[in-house]
């Protein structure tokens, strides 16, 4: 056997792997993240390697009869990059990826990342010595060093800025070092973000310390009570939103903190408001780091950095702060599980959920899973005993109620006459908050103004000549294509038949705030959509703005639904409920409920109650019906019983298989000869659905074709993920197609 290994851990060099022949007296203490010793380059110099692999085949480029050998193995405590290593393996084993991305996700990178350093010179001698230097230094007339010596005779240390501001140079400094009579002195400095936050930060009052009640209490008591019976089984709290699930949060994470361990809590990014970061801050101070996706690389590097070095214990951030290297990592919370962000859409195309669990086996940690609509995936294995299950049903602030909902048909409205995007209801309740003072949101379920652009009279939608989507509309009279920003102008006339009767259809954020100001111009908003949060702080800003009353009236997209606390908004109008149930995915009827539960949360948090109102073409849809209801349970039961019916996930398991080429016929062989391999392979285990062209057939003048395989267990895909990989290297080895693995479990 051979073991393929990296020398420098260092980040840039994962690339770089040498290999290595396995002495038999090694071969069962060996594994994928083993720190192994190595006799390296001419001199067989003894140095330090990491197992990444291990495999029966030699490399093509070395000589079997001389491939050295490994010389032994570290024994005892295991350090937190073997770890790493070990999780990187098993994703690439689980999503389908080389071993060299499946690294570069789990380590941080260090590109050219200049490290930061604080430095200040010393006095190494007396005042006596020091004063008759500065005499010395008077008589010959050296002006700057009579300057320095001036100073260090009243302060024996200066920082490196009192003697820029004195316009003292290194090169007075030089000659009084080789004497002996000062030294520099240096230490390495950490860029940290969140005291940065805080600086930002308005000053708040100090608010006053939060006793848990009882049922935030007992859940932490249980929790607690397991990790301390060695029950490491993943926890779900399924808890309303303002229920207190970050209390209970922070209350776990305070109790591994004094067990000597540390935490990792996953926030989704657009969430991770300075609210969130505050609240943790506040209880953890400077023991507590982020990471998030507008970090220069410098100051993510350094963050990992204090988290090896033991400088923090708690770490806050999206997706990839799950890889924070922790050599003692406790526990892993993911908040707001549900999240469609928690999975990677680039290869691996990891689950943060599973990959956590997978990470807190290794390192004996727990993970809990917390939402108000937790995923079907989670809420079917708490059912099914794999998981513990706690709920929270009641908000933390009792004087906060829950809001009255109305649904409202779109049908019903456009019989009545009315072809306002507001409804009656909707339309009444806005003027009653404006005059009351209280603020609305208005969320709509897309992104973006208005959407694609056609023709009325010959039907023509205006696409992407390189991907198959259809155009934007924005404002500024362009069509922009959301895959690779392809802008063209606004056309006058229809491409195809040139008729006049060119124009946008659908409805956008943008368009909503014209309406608004048009039948409400009194109303003050803001809008929050891709647009107008694309720059650094845009989104604080705006969440900022109307925390403070600036405005009556938000509107955006999913964004707004998320992580802010608005106490004075008593109204949400949801305008097109039903926008996200029609999509291709067969989690459209889950999203939608989601989305809408979450919109629905954000009225009445404070002391004065709420009214939610979701207008949609179809009342009757489960998910509009009980995220009206508030009731998670209920839209559970209807959705597992769909899921059961064509064994989707969880029930089956699912893995997709996407082919691109820029030479389509390729593209389509190769799906082909898969689905007819893997069909003789695995027979009745697997059910293949496809192939077809991807729902976004062609982008960057790349074609997709799709390929989804069923089976009722997950390590049959994961056999059928190794097969297709074998057939690619047998038969497609040199030729222009590429594989994408995506599974859903
Ligand atoms: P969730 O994370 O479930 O949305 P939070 O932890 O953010 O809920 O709590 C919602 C609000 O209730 C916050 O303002 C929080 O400070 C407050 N809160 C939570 N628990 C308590 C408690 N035990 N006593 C008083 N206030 C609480
Ligand atoms: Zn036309
Ligand atoms: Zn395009």
């Amino acid at each position: 056997m051979y073991a393929n290994i990296i020398v420098d851990i260092s980040h840039e060099q994962l690339d770089k792997v040498f290999q290595y022949k396995i002495p038999n007296r090694l071969s069962d203490s060996i594994q994928v993240g083993s720190l192994v010793f190595i006799p390296f380059g001419r001199g067989n110099r003894q140095i330090k390697g990491y197992v990444i692999d291990i495999t029966n085949k030699l490399e093509a480029s070395i000589d079997a009869s001389c491939i050295k050998e490994i010389i032994s193995v570290k024994e005892g405590s295991i350090p937190v990059e073997a770890q790493m290593i070990q999780l990187a393996s098993w994703m690439k084993k689980h999503y389908g990826s080389t071993m060299n991305q499946a690294l570069k996700t789990v380590m941080p990178i260090k590109t050219e990342v200049k490290n930061i350093e604080k430095k200040w010179i010393k006095s190494l001698v007396d005042s006596t010595t020091l004063q008759a230097a500065l005499e010395e230094a008077r008589r010959k007339k050296y002006v700057a060093r009579v300057r320095l010596l001036e100073l260090l005779v009243k302060q024996p240390v200066l920082s490196k800025y009192e003697l820029e501001k004195k316009k003292i140079s290194s090169k007075t400094l030089e000659p009084l070092i080789e004497k002996g009579l000062i030294c520099l002195e240096k230490e390495r400095q950490y860029r940290n973000p969140v005291l940065e936050y805080m600086n930002r930060l308005p000053k708040t009052k100090e608010s006053q310390q939060i006793i848990l009640n009882e049922n935030q209490q007992n859940i932490v008591d249980s929790i607690t009570h397991n990790i301390e019976q060695k029950d490491l089984k993943p926890c779900v709290i399924h808890g309303i939103t303002g229920s207190g699930k970050t209390e209970v949060y922070m209350e776990l994470i305070s109790y591994i903190i004094s067990k000597g361990k540390q935490a990792i809590v996953l926030i989704p990014e657009i969430s991770l408001t300075y609210q969130t970061i505050f609240r943790f801050y506040k209880r953890f101070g400077n023991r507590v780091s982020m990471v998030n996706s507008r970090q220069s690389q410098g100051e993510k590097f350094d963050q990992m950095e204090r988290a090896k070095n033991g400088e923090i214990d708690v770490m806050i951030g999206p997706r990839t702060a799950l890889f924070t290297p922790f050599s003692n990592l406790g526990l892993i919370i993911i908040d707001e599980e549900h999240e469609g962000a928690y999975k990677s859409d680039t290869m691996p195309r990891f689950h943060a959920r599973e990959t956590a669990i997978q990470r807190a086996k290794m390192s004996k940690g727990l993970v809990v899973l917390g939402s108000a609509t937790p995923s079907v995936e989670s809420y079917y294995k708490a059912k099914h005993g794999l998981y513990h299950l706690y709920y929270l049903g009641k908000r933390a602030v009792s004087s906060s109620q829950l809001a009255n909902t109305h649904i409202v048909d779109l049908r019903e409205e456009l019989k009545k006459g009315n072809k306002s995007i507001f409804s009656e209801t909707l339309h009444k309740l806005i003027l009653d908050r404006l005059q009351k003072k209280e603020q609305i949101i208005l969320f709509l379920n897309r992104r973006g103004y208005a959407g694609f652009v056609s023709c009325r009279f010959c039907g023509n939608v205006i696409k992407c000549p390189h991907c198959d989507v259809s155009l934007n509309a924005h404002n500024n009279g362009t069509l922009v294509c959301h895959y690779c920003n392809y802008t063209i102008p606004f056309p006058k006339q229809c491409p195809s038949c040139s008729s006049n009767y060119i124009a946008t259809f659908g409805l956008g954020t943008q368009k909503v705030e014209a309406m608004v100001h048009k039948q409400f111009p009194m109303a003050r908003t803001l809008r929050m959509d891709m647009d107008t949060t694309s720059k650094k702080g845009e989104h604080e800003a705006i969440l900022n703005s109307f925390s403070s009353q600036q405005a009556d009236i938000l509107i955006g997209t999913q964004m707004i639904v998320k992580g802010h606390d608005f106490p004075n908004v008593t109204l949400v109008g949801i305008l097109a409920a039903d926008l996200s149930l029609h999509t291709s995915s067969y989690r459209s009827s889950e999203i939608t409920f989601q989305l809408l539960t979450q919109a629905a949360g954000r009225a009445g948090r404070g002391e004065k109650s709420g009214d939610v109102v979701i207008q949609t073409y179809d009342p009757e849809h489960y998910s509009i019906v009980t995220s009206a209801q508030q009731d998670y349970v209920a839209f559970y039961e209807k959705e597992i019983a769909y899921r059961k019916m064509l064994s989707y996930p969880p029930i089956g398991h699912l893995l997709a298989l996407l082919v691109t080429s820029s030479d389509e016929a390729l593209a389509q062989e190769g799906i082909l000869c898969f689905a007819n391999e893997i069909n003789i392979a695995f027979g009745k285990k697997i059910q293949i659905i496809g192939p077809t062209n991807a729902s976004v057939s062609k982008i960057k003048d790349s074609y997709r074709k799709l390929l989804y395989i069923k089976a009722m267990n997950n390590d049959t895909l994961i056999e059928v993920k190794d097969k297709i990989e074998e057939l690619q290297e047998m038969y497609y080895k040199n030729k222009k197609i590429f594989l994408q693995f995506d599974f859903s479990s």
